[in-house]
């Protein structure tokens, strides 16, 4: 495998395989960037069917997370893990721990936290190994905890803040929004969209999920198929990357896609597409940063929740600008962040707005 010659490789500066034959751990770190601090980035653990395909996930979430956390304007580099596994069959303590030791080994170059596949409990496993963790139980008050409804917050007022600038509505009563995906993030912005009033229709691979959603939330269930291209004001794509792609783009009939996954265009292009479509899309490294502000006030210390809900009240702020930047410039708007984090990278800090 020519990692170095990937393009996702992208300027890594550090990647890192790591075995523990007893628990069966097959893990990789990669570490894109810690010019802005240590890198800080989840782990996520996943059947991958190829180890390629494993660094090559690895690799694009890390260097997204560059630019995530450049954006936020938090003092840390990008860097994500992987554990290739199934983690309903797989993920034992021990393995966690194996992880937590691989982490410890890199002296605080990589902060690590849940995601997809991995959650709160399993990082009290992790931290049994090494103290570069996050994402671990808080206080009540503190900053920290399950980042999950955090992401769904700064999603919810990116959302808003979408609506007002495509749609020039000032709320989000009688908004249609189809949420694909209702895990950790889309329940919880589900619960913040219908206590405004919004219409949800609802997918998920997992009917329990769905049936959650739609008792407590009056959401319409509609099929992981027919959700893309569901006549809404908004989509909100909160499960897997690159579901914004060649194939899907021309289906699409919301008028915003803004939601949690990570990596939703499959290609830079897709967001030219989406721009000729008419779409306004928020660049997903910049709506769904709410996670990773409360876990890098966690790791921080002596943070409050309060803080954290401050600091993602500058998430819409950052996408507004995203938006009027966009629309000034005649770009599309992931064009106008990735500048904006790389200025921040190259040591050229971009006035933040929050
Ligand atoms: P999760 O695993 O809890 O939820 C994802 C949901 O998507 C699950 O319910 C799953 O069944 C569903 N799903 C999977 N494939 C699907 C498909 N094809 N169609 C419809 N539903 C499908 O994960 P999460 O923590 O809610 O995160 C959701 C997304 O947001 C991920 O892409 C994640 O990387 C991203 N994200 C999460 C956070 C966070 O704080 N948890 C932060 C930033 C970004």
């Amino acid at each position: 495998m020519e990692i170095f010659d990937m393009r996702e490789f992208d300027g890594h500066e550090l990647v890192v395989f790591g075995h523990d034959a007893p628990s069966g751990l097959r893990a990789i770190i990669a570490v894109h960037s810690s010019v802005l601090g240590p890198a800080a980035g989840g782990c996520r653990m996943w059947p991958y069917a190829t180890t390629a395909a494993a660094v090559a996930d690895v690799l694009r979430l890390s260097r997204g997370m560059s630019y995530k956390n450049a954006l936020a304007g938090l003092p840390f580099g990008g860097g994500k893990a992987v554990i290739i596994g199934d983690s309903r069959k797989a993920k034992t303590p021990e393995l966690l721990e194996a992880f937590g030791r691989l982490v410890d080994s890199l002296d605080g170059r990589y902060i690590t936290a849940e995601d997809v596949g991995t959650t709160l409990a399993d990082m009290a496993s992790v931290a049994r190994a090494t103290r570069y963790v996050a994402g671990l139980g808080a206080a009540p008050g503190a900053a920290g905890g399950d980042p999950g409804p955090k992401t769904a917050l700064g999603v919810y007022l990116g959302i808003r803040a979408a609506v007002r600038f495509r749609l020039g509505r000032a709320d989000l009563s009688g908004v249609t929004v189809a949420v694909q995906g209702v895990g950790g993030v889309g329940y919880h912005l589900c619960g913040l969209l219908a206590a405004e009033g919004a219409r949800l229709c609802v997918a998920d691979v997992r009917p329990a999920a769905v049936q959650r959603v739609c008792e407590e939330f009056q959401a319409r269930a509609v099929s992981v198929d027919e959700v893309l291209a569901l006549e809404a004001d908004v989509l909100a794509p909160c499960a897997l990357g690159a579901v914004l792609n060649a194939h899907s783009i021309p289906r699409l009939r919301a008028r915003i896609v803004a939601g949690a996954a990570n990596n939703q265009l499959a290609q830079g292009q897709d967001g030219t597409a989406l721009r000729s479509a008419g779409i306004l899309y928020a660049p997903d490294y910049v709506i769904n940063a709410g996670g990773i502000i409360s876990v890098a006030r966690e790791y921080q210390g002596g943070a409050t929740e309060a803080q954290v809900i401050a600091d993602i009240q500058g998430i819409p702020l950052r996408l507004t600008e995203i938006f009027e930047r966009a629309q000034r410039e005649n770009r599309t708007t992931n064009a106008i962040a990735d500048q904006m984090a790389r200025e921040r990278l190259a040591g050229q800090p971009h006035k933040l707005m929050a």
